[in-house]
């Protein structure tokens, strides 16, 4: 898509992430909604885009083939929906590609495949292949197998961390709210719209979470979530209406999304996975020497500056790095276990041979794999 079909402070884009909500798939007008989409990301394709989609509204079409009215309360039923609505809604988006000669290619995960170095490294390949041979993979949750998208994140997460994998350019969350909004827009018709936050604050979540005030609308807090860890990431992100709206107008119309500028420069690919995707097997807690040292000179971790472990962990896993106070302030890849951590904490690096009958490492850390948060 040309430069002048997006909005003016988003940059030259080459690979966008779009998240599309269950709403927008399913219920009265779906089929409008889905031709409009399909009819962008053509277009977004023709010009040079790489776009993957992720999708929710598997349940929301098993439901109505159940002959649901309300979304079942227990999970198995959940799962069902999800199971029964996934063909269904593969079958509505290979029907809405065909006449313009597009392929689809599905891809279903959890979030153990992301956590797993492994798993999310052949994931990461067959996308990208299916980028290069044209195709547009339509990733979604694998609800049979995994559940916390279901439970917790209504795939906002889930493409959160596809755009991280992608190290996307922006990351495009379509709901049914043109983002944020200074009061709830459906209870005051003062409200106004916000249209860019140039920088993640804590007050930014106030939007989401302050139910007394009614500021904004539900599920807006994963949403926000969601934007605030591909920013921290580098990436640009987009909350923006996709059921009054199309996926155009909210690339390129100020009033139909909120634009998150990101706060970072782009991250590494491992950096991405150290900070936001892998999961800490253990913790190790530092002294103020060395938090000065990795916060403010970029230095390593060595085991001088460790006064306490915790957790199993072996060498080569994702750690998380606490202040004396408790507070996380880095994730890192360890070149220790957590046995051999605990006797070499406090020592000299000189020390390292004789207490463990070898020295593979001077750090615990090395700066290379050390990610701070927070900063
Ligand atoms: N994987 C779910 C779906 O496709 C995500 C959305 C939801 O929890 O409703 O329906």
């Amino acid at each position: 898509m040309k430069k002048s079909l997006f909005r003016q402070e988003l940059p030259h884009i080459h690979n966008i992430v779009v998240k599309i909500g269950s709403r927008i798939l399913s219920g009265p007008g779906h089929s409008d909604r889905i031709k409009s989409l399909t009819k962008d990301i053509i277009t977004l394709q023709k010009n040079g885009l790489r776009v993957i989609l992720v999708s929710s509204g598997a349940i929301a079409h098993g439901m109505n083939s159940l002959g649901l009215q309300n979304r079942p309360t227990t999970i198995p039923l959940q799962q069902a929906c999800a199971s029964i609505g996934q063909n269904r809604l593969m079958s509505i988006y290979e029907n809405a590609f065909k006449p313009y000669n597009a392929l689809i290619g599905q891809v279903l995960l959890t979030w153990d495949d992301l956590r797993s170095k492994k798993r999310y490294l052949n994931l990461r390949n067959t996308l990208f292949q299916l980028l290069s041979c044209n195709v547009i993979p339509i990733v979604n949750e694998n609800d049979s197998v995994g559940t916390e998208e279901i439970q917790f994140g209504n795939n906002d997460m889930l493409a959160a961390q596809v755009a991280l994998l992608i190290q996307a350019d922006v990351f495009v969350n379509l709901t049914d709210v043109g983002g944020l909004y200074d009061k709830n827009p459906q209870t005051d018709i003062s409200a106004s719209h916000i249209p860019i936050i140039k920088s993640f604050s804590a007050s930014v979540h106030n939007f989401a979470s302050d139910k007394k005030k009614q500021i904004s609308v539900g599920g807006m807090a994963t949403k926000l979530k969601a934007a605030e860890i591909v920013s921290r990431a580098g990436i640009f992100a987009l909350i923006g209406d996709g059921f009054n709206q199309s996926l155009s107008e909210v690339l390129n119309n100020q009033n139909s999304a909120t634009l998150f500028i990101p706060s970072e420069r782009k991250m590494s690919s491992r950096h991405r996975w150290i900070a936001f995707t892998g999961h800490a097997k253990g913790s190790i807690i530092i002294d103020n020497g060395a938090v000065r040292a990795i916060v403010e000179k970029g230095k390593s971790i060595l085991p001088a500056g460790i006064k306490n472990v915790y957790g199993f962990f072996k060498a080569g896993d994702k750690i998380e790095i606490k202040t004396e106070n408790g507070q996380t302030i880095a994730a890192g890849l360890v070149n220790y276990s957590a046995e051999e951590v605990s006797l070499i904490k406090g020592c000299k690096t000189s020390q390292i041979n004789s207490k463990l009958g070898r020295k593979s490492f001077d750090e615990v850390i090395h700066r290379d794999n050390l990610v701070l948060l927070n900063p």
